[in-house]
């Protein structure tokens, strides 16, 4: 039995058949659990049209209203998490805990949007000139559209349609097509929740419906997470279109574990950093740097405690679970011949997959350690986004912080110290969007942006807090003379304030 998933346009899933579908995997299981319709050029139009005109009536909604209507969603989403998460494991593979952890650091941002009333105040000066004030507001954009990745199929949209809503835009979210149904469920609680029909769709595809969203000129900004060769495309085709475009990338976040740090701390933080979520998160450690003398002893520990995870389906209470499709799991598990073939250490192969409590034809590849990985090597230089963590050694902290402000990607690092000066001059030379210290995975709360630097984001604005709201508003400056009407007659000259 397999679902049909279709579009959510204007209130309700669309019924009209479709010419092209996806399958969509339970990776537990290896089985199709579902067909996606694959959205064309007229359906994403079809989709903008309805936005458009509900966005010209929802920026008239009043703000108390706005975010009464964003609160109500909030608490139907807390009363339900489990519901989503139990979607997110059955078409992520991720294990329940850790879905439900996605959907409640999404909730945050819900919660956040809840104060738009104060997050839209604009500004006021009084007298600027004689009889002169001027007022600054900042004011929705139109029809927004959000593009997410496979790996968080709830928070990643929350991480922009709460703030895009509040601000009184229309949404239209392509979600990833290996898991598309938590958007759905999303998009029938907003429905609950009282918000007006065409303010939050949701439009499945691939390619084809991402250049279809990027060309349209309906659609005035555009919010991106994915790899980073297609955030650098979409960003480029999206502000060659006019548009406001931020485009969150890969990742290949480095751990940086200092001689004097606390390396069962470390230890563990490594484990959870590297394979939660079986390394399928932009915050994942994935290259771990161990500054000497401590690298055997570290590697040691990490060993001992991979032997301890259980890996298997998400919903029994593993630790962790499959990869997200079997090509993924295939490329994933090919980086092990390859550091091998390179010259690194194959320190714990998952390949060996006998012992997963789950179906045999599930996605399975369990954590893997590569150590003695060079700089060179491909293991180092591609993100491969799964369980596999190399491990560095480093002479030096200068050479640990070179070889991470060397990496294209900027997205999260973490330094693992109990010296307070080497972790203050980390933090102030390290050329990376998000840092921990002594935290593995530093997502910043909702009231702080999201967003990292170099090849890892594209444009200027981070995820939601402030930036958020930047970015789904435009200014207006007002500048307006009441009380005294009388002018200078006429006078050519550039206006000059008193
Ligand atoms: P992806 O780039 O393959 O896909 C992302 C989105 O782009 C999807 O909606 C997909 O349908 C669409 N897409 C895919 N190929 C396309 C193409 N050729 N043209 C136009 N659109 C296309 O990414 P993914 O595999 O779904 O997600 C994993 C990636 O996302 C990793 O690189 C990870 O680091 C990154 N990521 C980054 C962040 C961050 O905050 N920087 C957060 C989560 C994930």
């Amino acid at each position: 039995m397999t679902t049909r998933i279709t579009h959510w346009i204007g209130g309700a899933p669309t019924t009209a058949s479709a010419a092209r579908a996806g399958d969509v995997f339970d990776p537990a299981t290896g089985a199709v659990t579902g067909r996606v319709d694959l959205a064309d050029a007229a359906t994403v139009g079809a989709a903008v049209a309805v936005a458009e005109e509900a966005a010209q009536e929802w920026r008239q909604a009043s703000l108390s209203r706005r975010a009464q209507v964003m609160f109500a969603f909030r608490e139907l989403l807390n009363a339900r998490k489990e519901e989503l998460a139990e979607i997110i494991t059955a078409e992520h593979g991720k294990v329940l805990s850790d879905a439900l952890g996605e959907v409640t650091r999404g909730q945050e941002v819900v919660e956040f949007a809840c104060g738009i009333p104060n997050l839209m105040k604009g500004s006021f000066s009084e007298g600027v000139s004689a009889g002169v004030d001027v007022t600054s507001v900042r004011q929705p954009l139109g029809v927004v559209a959000i593009i997410s990745p496979f790996n968080f199929p709830a928070m990643v949209p929350m991480w922009f349609f709460p703030l895009a809503i509040a601000a009184g835009n229309a949404v239209i979210l392509k979600p990833s097509e290996k898991d598309p149904s938590a958007a759905m469920w999303m998009a029938a609680r907003f429905k609950e929740a009282g918000l007006p029909d065409g303010v939050f769709n949701v439009v499945h595809g691939d390619k084809e419906a991402v250049d279809a969203i990027l060309e349209h000129p309906g659609i005035a900004a555009v919010s991106f997470v994915g790899s980073t060769p297609i955030a650098r495309y979409v960003y480029e085709q999206g502000t060659r279109a006019g548009k406001r475009v931020q485009a969150l990338g890969g990742a290949k976040n480095h751990m940086l574990v200092l001689p004097d740090a606390d390396l069962d701390l470390a230890a563990d933080a490594a484990v959870n950093a590297g394979f939660g979520s079986a390394g399928e998160r932009c915050m994942a450690i994935s290259a771990l740097v161990a500054v000497d003398p401590i690298g055997d002893e570290l590697v040691q520990r990490i060993v001992d405690r991979m032997g301890k995870l259980r890996t298997g389906d998400g919903r029994r209470g593993c630790d962790m679970g499959p990869l997200v499709t079997a090509a993924h799991r295939d490329r994933v598990a090919s980086y092990l011949d390859i550091g091998a073939e390179e010259g690194a250490t194959v320190a714990v192969d998952g390949r060996d997959v006998g012992d997963v409590d789950g179906d045999a034809d599930g996605f399975w590849l369990k954590p893997s350690l590569l150590d003695h990985v060079t700089p060179t090597m491909r293991v180092y230089t591609d993100e491969i986004f799964g369980p596999v963590l190399s491990v560095l050694r480093a002479s030096s902290y200068d050479e640990g912080l070179g070889l991470i402000n060397a990496n294209p990607y900027g997205n999260g690092t973490a330094v693992f110290t109990n010296d307070g000066g080497a972790a203050r001059r980390f933090r102030e030379e390290v050329q990376v969007g998000m840092i921990g210290i002594n935290v593995p995975i530093p997502v910043p709360m909702a009231y702080y942006s999201f967003g990292g630097w170099k090849a890892s984001l594209f444009g200027d604005t981070h995820a939601h807090g402030a930036d958020g709201v930047h970015f789904y508003t435009r200014g207006k400056v007002v500048t307006s003379r009441w009380l005294d009407p009388s002018h200078g007659g006429l006078n050519l000259g550039f206006p000059q304030h008193d």
